[in-house]
């Protein structure tokens, strides 16, 4: 039996503040609040002796426990935004990140045809491809993902936002019908196996496949980067995030197998966060371009 006094908004989110541990243990219990019982995050702060339903302050602080053992908040609340996106998230996949926007802000800036053909590859939730379908309603846009929950909650998430692109389930291109795409864009898995990120944080309760790759977490972005000329029109862009200690290598594996512009670029925290690059236009091609 919980007593009356402590069924207050405010003495539940005291209580909870001072349980939970990481960056941010007020937001956290706002967040769970507002989660269990339907009332806004300002309302916490305007009506703080409110008194919430006993059987809501239990479901609350089961929730907390949770979040004190290290679920990551977006599981527990299923949701995460993106892009001012409201996104669906499951364990089945990599809960998105503010970094990978940089990754959308990226793909925005490149020069792209009026009706672009784009694939997301390894899409997870849906998150990038939706960014840029919520940007450009003229691009025709592809997700692939090999994990077949991923690809139900990246059309769920593509539903319910009512932001039409196309899903299908593909380990990379394997699956991927003919097509030749104007823009080939991933936030792949690129940490290394025995990296000790991995445990720590949120990343410990979120799945291997979205994050982990090879020794040196390269093996994905390598078979992205030899493979992907085969999928892009001459003058299409790879853009791949990946760790902020791998642009060098990445620009190497770029520059190995005759990419163009090769380029990287910064996150928000100032790390070498993606790099992008093109494929060559062919002489022939560019003479015809020219002659025009
Ligand atoms: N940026 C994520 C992290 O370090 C990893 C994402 C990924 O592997 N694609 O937590």
């Amino acid at each position: 039996m919980i007593s009356e006094s402590s069924l207050t908004c405010e003495s539940l989110l005291n209580q909870a503040a001072a349980r939970i541990k990481g960056d941010s243990p007020r937001l956290d219990a706002e967040l769970l609040l507002s989660y269990v019982t339907g009332l806004g995050r300002t309302s916490f702060r305007a009506w703080p002796e409110r008194q919430v339903l006993e059987d809501q302050a239990q479901q609350f602080f089961e929730l907390v426990a949770e979040r004190v053992s290290g679920q990551p908040i977006a599981y527990l609340l299923g949701q995460q935004e993106f892009w001012s996106l409201p996104l669906i998230v499951s364990a089945s996949t990599l809960i998105p990140r503010p970094d990978t926007e940089c990754l959308v802000e990226a793909a925005l800036s490149l020069e792209l045809p009026e009706h672009a053909l784009v694939l997301d590859l390894g899409t997870g939730t849906g998150a990038i491809a939706l960014a840029l379908a919520s940007e450009h309603p003229n691009w025709q846009i592809w997700a692939s993902d090999r994990i077949t929950d991923a690809v139900e909650l990246a059309r769920g998430n593509s539903t319910a936002l009512g932001l039409p692109i196309t899903v299908v389930q593909s380990h990379w291109f394997d699956q991927l019908p003919e097509a030749q795409f104007d823009l080939l864009i991933s936030n792949p898995p690129y940490i290394a196996a025995s990296d000790h990120h991995l445990g720590e944080g949120d990343v410990r309760f979120e799945p291997s496949s979205a994050l982990v790759a090879g020794y040196d977490g390269l093996d994905d972005i390598r078979l992205l980067v030899s493979q992907g000329q085969n999928w892009l029109n001459q003058g299409g862009w790879l853009l791949l995030e990946h760790g902020y200690d791998q642009g060098e290598a990445v620009r190497h594996l770029f520059a190995q197998t005759g990419w163009h512009k090769i380029e990287t670029r910064k996150d928000y925290g100032g790390n070498e966060r993606m790099t992008l690059a093109r494929k060559p236009i062919s002489d022939e091609s560019a003479r015809k371009a020219h002659a025009q």
